[in-house]
This record gives C-alpha cells, sequence and structure tokens, in this order.
C-alpha cells in the first residue's frame, strides 16, 4: 500500500542517514548521544515492538474513531478469571504472603505443576522452575544453555518474542526454513533440522512450539520423537514450548516424551498460566520442567534477575492448576475452530491448513499478491494485505512477517461467533475486490 510502503521508505531513509554519518563528522558529544542508534545497545537497536500488542492498539485506536472492528489479533484467552482462583490471590494477600520467596517459585507451585502435566513417575518440584510468565522461561532456558556467539533453531513460523530474546543474549536464533520440497503445513522435520544443524557450528538447542503459535499445527508423537533423535545425535536440547497444550482438538492427546533418562536429560518443557486460563495472562506466571543441574542454573540466574514470581500470582496459579480443569472451553474452542474455516473456506485466492491446536488460524496469501487495490495499489507482501483488510474491512489480524513468514497472515478466533461470521465475511468481499494483473 502506498502509505505504508512512504513509511517503510521513511523508514530506511532513517536508517540509511544513520548508517552515513561516520565519526569524523564534526558532531559535539552532546549531538552524539541525541542519534538513537548511538543511544542503543547494537542487540536491541533493531527491535520491532511485538506485533501482537501492535494489533491491539490498533483495534482501539478504531473503536475511539467509531470505525468498524473485527478483532482477530492478540493472542489472548478471553473471559475473567475463575473464582477460587481469584480468591486464592487475594488470600494471599490478606495474609500477608507478599515478602521475598524461593526464587524458584512457592514449593506448592512447583510441585503442583509436575501432577499438572502428569510428570509425577520421572519428575519432581525440584525440576521445575516458577517464571515471570513463559517469556521469563524461555529467557532462562537461552541463557542456561547458551553462551554469547552460540546458535540456536526455532519453528519455521516463529512466534513473534524467540528470536528477540536469543538476541537480547548475543545469541544467534534462527527459524527453520522448511526443505525445498516440504509439503504440508508448515513444521519442522527431523531432516530439515538435520540440514540446519550441520550447517551451523555451534548450535546448542531447538525449540518447537506445539501447538503452535501462530500456525495452529500440533506435533505428533512420531514427529517429536524424530526431532529428539537428531538432537541426541548432535548433543543438543530440545525445547517444547507446549503453553497452549490443553487446546488440542479432534481427540488429539499431548504426546509423552520422557519414558527415557536419554530423552530427559534433553528435553526442556516450557508452560504457563497464561493461555490455557482464562484471564490469566496479567498475572505473568509460567515455569519450566528441565533436567536437574539446568534447573539449578536457571534459580542462580532468576536469582540475580527477577528474584522470581509475584508471590500472590503464584498461589492463583496453584489453585487454578489444582482444580479440575474446565474442558468446556475446549469444546467452545474446537466449534469457532470449525465456524472460523466454514466461512474462511469461502474466499478465493488464500489457503490454510486446518487448525489443530491453540486459536489460531494461518493462511497462505502468497496467491494475492500482484493484484490490485480499487485505488490503483499494489499488493506485494503480507504487511500490504494486512494494512487493506484494517483499512478497507476493519479486519485486524497480525502480519506473518512478524513471524518470520512472508506470505502468511495469522488470525485469532477465541472471539464471539457473530465477529466470526461478520469479520470473515468483511474480509471476503474486501479481498474478492482486489483486481487481477495480467
Ligand atoms: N510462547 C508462546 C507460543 C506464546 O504464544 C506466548 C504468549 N503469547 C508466550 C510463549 C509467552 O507467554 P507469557 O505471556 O506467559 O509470557
Amino acid at each position: 500500500m502506498a502509505k505504508a510502503k512512504k513509511k517503510r521508505e521513511e523508514r530506511v531513509g532513517r536508517a540509511e542517514l544513520s548508517v552515513r554519518r561516520t565519526p569524523e563528522l564534526d558532531f559535539s558529544r552532546a549531538q552524539e548521544a541525541q542519534r538513537p542508534n548511538q543511544r542503543l545497545a547494537e542487540r536491541v537497536s533493531h527491535f520491532r515492538g511485538s506485533a501482537c500488542l501492535e494489533a491491539k492498539q490498533i483495534c482501539e485506536r478504531r473503536r475511539r474513531e467509531g470505525l468498524p472492528v473485527y478483532d482477530f489479533g492478540i493472542g489472548e484467552t478471553k473471559g475473567a478469571l475463575r473464582e477460587e482462583v481469584r480468591e486464592a490471590g487475594i488470600s494471599a494477600y490478606r495474609e500477608s504472603k507478599t515478602g521475598y520467596m524461593d526464587p524458584a517459585g512457592i514449593p506448592e507451585l512447583r510441585d503442583a505443576v509436575v501432577d499438572w502435566l502428569d510428570l509425577r513417575e520421572h519428575y519432581s518440584a525440584e525440576n521445575v522452575v516458577v517464571t515471570v510468565g513463559a517469556k521469563q522461561s524461555i529467557f532462562n532456558t537461552f541463557a542456561a544453555r547458551c553462551d554469547p556467539g552460540d546458535a540456536l533453531f526455532v519453528e519455521c513460523a516463529p512466534w513473534v518474542s524467540y528470536l528477540p530474546i536469543a538476541t537480547s543474549l548475543g545469541i544467534r536464533g534462527q527459524a527453520i526454513d522448511p526443505l525445498p520440497e516440504h509439503q504440508g503445513p508448515l513444521k519442522v522435520t527431523a531432516e530439515a533440522l538435520e540440514h540446519h544443524v550441520r550447517m551451523t557450528p555451534r548450535t546448542k538447542l531447538v525449540l518447537v512450539n506445539t501447538p503452535c503459535n501462530p500456525t495452529g499445527q500440533v506435533y505428533n508423537k512420531l514427529e517429536l520423537e524424530s526431532l529428539l533423535e537428531v538432537c541426541l545425535r548432535h548433543n543438543l536440547f530440545l525445547v517444547v514450548d507446549m503453553l497452549y497444550w490443553r487446546y488440542l482438538y479432534d481427540d488429539q492427546q499431548f504426546p509423552v516424551l520422557t519414558e527415557e533418562k536419554e530423552a530427559r536429560d534433553a528435553l526442556i518443557l516450557i508452560d504457563g498460566f497464561s493461555k490455557n486460563f482464562r484471564g490469566a495472562g496479567g498475572l505473568r506466571i509460567g515455569w519450566t520442567v528441565a533436567p536437574r543441574d539446568i534447573t539449578q542454573a536457571m534459580i542462580r540466574l532468576q536469582s540475580h534477575t527477577t528474584s522470581g514470581a509475584s508471590t500472590p500470582a503464584q498461589y492463583a496459579a496453584l489453585a487454578a492448576v489444582t482444580t479440575p480443569y474446565d474442558d468446556e472451553m475446549v469444546r467452545e474452542l474446537q466449534s469457532k475452530r470449525d465456524l472460523f474455516e466454514e466461512y474462511a473456506a469461502q474466499i478465493d485466492g488464500i489457503s490454510f491448513h486446518k487448525t489443530r491446536g491453540a486459536y489460531y488460524s494461518f493462511w497462505d496469501v502468497r496467491e494475492l499478491f500482484g493484484r490490485k487495490t480499487e485505488s490503483g495499489d499494489t499488493i506485494e507482501n503480507s504487511d500490504d494485505l494486512m494494512n487493506y483488510l484494517i483499512e478497507e474491512a476493519g479486519v485486524v489480524g497480525v502480519t506473518g512477517t512478524a513471524f518470520e513468514r512472508d506470505g502468511y497472515l495469522r488470525f485469532m478466533f477465541h472471539i464471539d461467533d457473530e465477529t466470526i461470521r461478520e469479520g470473515l465475511t468483511a474480509a471476503k468481499e474486501a479481498i474478492h475486490r482486489l483486481q487481477r494483473v495480467d
């Protein structure tokens, strides 16, 4: 789109300008300090803010301006905390359980996590670290395994923060590109992993995300075991981000990977409170399950960074994981998935694989590239198409470039059925108005 392009050009122009300014130019120190690239560390200066949070801001702005909004943007489990969960947090405040605690987490929660993940046979509280959201679990994992200059691999369409977290630690993070002959949904295969690892010295770990944000795909036991085999052969850790593990559709089960000691020694599980429960994202509680040496290293690290997660929030999480799970939500999400896909299937020029878990649909929109809008702009990439859908139809999703995949768009469908129906109808009409150029 012309406006987006202009903005991009302005950004690029600014970047070029700052590169061209060399130290021999006569800047005073004060002026030097004003230059953004001098004030920021190289590692953080290129970060784009989270595109998912950007989508939330776009929706808020459009609502304020009285414009139509169909919000398929930020990935958030809608609804309020369950009463017993809320009460557990409130009681912790009332009982003044607010002093410094063990940085590893409150012992009751570390222990309860073992049962929540059905890992009692081989794990105990000693394998668990409670963190400030799953984000800190990822940070701890990367920091415990990798030195600056080491490499790690993440999903083919990685969730937005994996690579920035790696970069912030001086680690070379890379998404795994599917091999040219790859068919089917975007997933890391053993062959692709082997290929990438062989070409990349100092690789220390591989992270997969199942169910996956943004693709909605799920790895079965065989697929995970074949990745684990590659990891064991190359002395790598396999990190499984399973933050959405309760949201599996079509009667799938989360695979057990921990039967063999060799596997347990190379496996780190990342999970948390934010997604599998309603209204819990802001409580910022996550956890890792890992071998003891790694766990100990994470605890020491955490004792120097956050000193652990907020204690009352840990009591709320404890109540959440120890009360019977609300399976109704999974059924509700599966029927939303079906409704969403029924409407999306009526849109020409997009394709997608059935969502098998989590609450995202990841559309392949490459066929629409090159088409023209009524005002004569050409859709050249995912950002252009997302901007067009926002401006023309009020449909807000997240561009694939936020997940290292130009050619795709992500839509979150944990919203009311009416918005799904009306939003996808509006998206269909806008997409069908795009003109082919022969
Ligand atoms: N992993 C994935 C796949 C996620 O989608 C998210 C949050 N969107 C996180 C990790 C981070 O979770 P938290 O909010 O608990 O830090």
